[in-house]
């Protein structure tokens, strides 16, 4: 399978489990796809010893994934994701290294689109970490192959990204959405983006504080949008 289609299958993934912002909720998203997933803690020891000598971390077994919970959160995100790859894709168990790089590129492209880096505004190896809650190993994979990205969508934009930005793409705000929170001001419409408050309170309280520095430099924010694809 080349990297084209395991985009598009990233892309079915985010339609199918309706994602919508970073970092995403790796159990969560598995059992959306309709595929259970068990915890080597909720296991008989017996079965708990067999699970570490097949995997430290995680594994599928008749499309069912088992995974370490002893393990830090971020490291297991990443297992988990590689996980579903393998049956996202269809692969059969006794698996080929061409089948575990695809299921390292479904993991690493799922976690953290490079369309979504980019938009996000991440600057270094820190704010992947911070904005997709990845591992440092993983997150410093994602951005060096981010920046390799970038140089070729440049020259000419990949049809699965811009199909990827129209996914994430608001029109409320004109803005590809990467992280969505409850407003800390009316407490019911979602801010966007690292923004406190939702753009229906940001009006009102542009209103009454005209000339406030905060506001300003808020705005300002707003406004600083990387163009690459562009407006849809
Ligand atoms: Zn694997
Ligand atoms: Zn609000």
């Amino acid at each position: 399978m080349n990297k084209q289609n395991i985009l598009e299958k990233i892309l079915e993934v985010y339609q199918i489990c309706n994602i919508s912002s970073f970092p995403l909720d790796c159990l969560d998203l598995i059992s959306k796809c309709g595929i259970t997933c068990k915890s080597y803690s909720s296991l008989s020891r017996k079965k708990q010893e067999h699970c570490l000598l097949v995997s430290e971390e995680a594994f599928t077994l008749k499309n069912e994934i088992y995974y370490n919970d002893k393990i830090l959160d971020k490291r297991i995100r990443f297992s988990l994701i590689h996980e579903l790859g393998h049956i996202m894709l269809n692969h059969k168990e006794n698996r080929s290294e061409a089948e575990e790089r695809e299921a390292n590129f479904f993991a690493t492209n799922l976690l953290a689109p490079r369309i979504v880096i980019h938009y996000s505004g991440c600057k270094n190896l820190a704010d992947v970490i911070k904005r997709f809650d990845l591992s440092e190993e993983a997150a410093g994979y994602a951005f060096s192959d981010y920046k390799y990205w970038l140089r070729k969508a440049k020259l000419q934009f990949p049809d699965t990204d811009k199909q990827i930005y129209e996914h994430f793409f608001n029109t409320e705000i004109n803005q590809l959405v990467w992280s969505i929170s409850e407003c800390e001001c009316c407490f019911f419409y979602p801010a966007y983006n690292g923004s406190k408050v939702c753009p229906s309170c940001f009006i009102a309280n542009l209103k009454k504080h005209q000339n406030s520095f905060d506001v300003q430099e808020y705005a300002l924010d707003l406004l600083r949008s990387q163009k690459l694809y562009g407006d849809i």
